[in-house]
């Protein structure tokens, strides 16, 4: 059985529909697909990117129903009560792609090539900040891309930037920010500024705090991918709905996600809710520990104490 966390193998010479007159263009897309599964294969063991046509259009249609914060919230609600399913330690990732043979297959995106020419954490960051691939360098302060040690354990992954982090630079700063830093410091034990990362999926802010869309996501995940294989964590926490489904490469709820480690190559991947989401539904937080408790049980960490106010 082909492993779960495999991207989809690349589609058969023989049942593309080749015809005389258009063959090289046909081949021409047989390489960008060969192309593009290679370069899935470059992040961290390769979570396969929503990138079919069916999972990209299921994508569109969920990211457009959910542009307002209460609609993210009624999303995020929901998502928890689906959480009912019977809980496993280790479960399958949902197969992300279900595209038949001849469903067209997108290059991999120009950030593809500019994330794996980056040597260090320095270099990518520097190309992050001058990167022009989509719409939102229009729109943002500054670009935002990461928090904490470089040589961390643990690598927490969030959505976008917000206003504050357009702002100051920093992801996850404000009061979403201040809850995960209790969530690591009183929750976990460790060291914000060193013991683990951050980053978001995205590295500009969305206007308005709204969604992002998929291809901005599809533009920006290479960046994501090439910090986590230059900081090698052993556990990856993504923070919410989005990143969630771009880590694991699937349109899966995070009620159906999270509360299960999902094996991503040999790291740990233990989805949970966004702290933003957290602020507003204080009754997630028990659920929110105990995915914490399943990170640091792949970490071999022991609760420094009892979480205060169940976060
Ligand atoms: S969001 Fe990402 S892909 Fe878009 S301009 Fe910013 S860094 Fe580039």
């Amino acid at each position: 059985m082909q492993s779960p966390i495999e991207p989809a193998e690349p589609a058969e010479p023989a049942a593309l529909p080749l015809h005389p007159d258009d063959a090289a263009a046909e081949l021409a897309a047989l390489a960008a697909a060969l192309g593009a599964e290679l370069s899935r294969r470059v992040h961290l063991g390769r979570p396969r990117e929503a990138s079919s046509a069916g999972t990209a259009a299921r994508a569109t249609r969920a990211a457009e129903a959910a542009e307002a914060a209460d609609a993210a919230d009624a999303a995020e609600a929901a998502d928890a009560a689906e959480a009912a399913a019977p809980r496993a330690q280790t479960v399958a990732v949902p197969t992300a792609s279900a595209a038949s043979p001849r469903a067209p297959v997108a290059p991999p995106p120009p950030t593809a090539a500019i994330a794996r020419g980056a040597a260090d954490l320095g270099a990518l960051a520097q190309a992050v900040a001058g990167c022009t691939a989509c719409g939102l360098c229009q729109t943002r302060t500054q670009t935002v891309f990461a928090d904490g040690g470089p040589r961390a354990r643990v690598l927490f992954v969030g959505e976008a930037p917000g206003a504050d982090e357009d702002r100051e630079g920093v992801p996850f700063v404000g009061r979403a920010g201040a809850l995960l830093s209790d969530i690591i410091a009183k929750g976990m034990g460790l060291e914000r500024s060193r013991d683990v990362y951050i980053a978001n999926v995205l590295k500009c802010r969305p206007p308005d705090n709204r969604d992002p869309s998929p291809e901005e996501r599809e533009l920006c995940a290479p960046y994501l991918w090439r910090q986590i294989e230059l900081v090698d964590p052993a556990v990856i926490v993504p923070l919410g709905r989005h990143a969630a489904q771009v880590v694991l490469g699937t349109d899966a709820p995070i009620g159906q996600l999270r509360g299960r480690v999902h094996r991503v190559a040999h790291r740990a991947v233990v989805p949970t809710f966004h702290p933003a989401y957290l602020l507003r539904t204080p009754a997630a937080k028990r659920e929110t520990w105990a995915d914490i408790r399943l990170a640091m049980a792949e970490l071999g960490l022991q609760p420094p104490s009892a979480p205060r106010g169940g976060s």
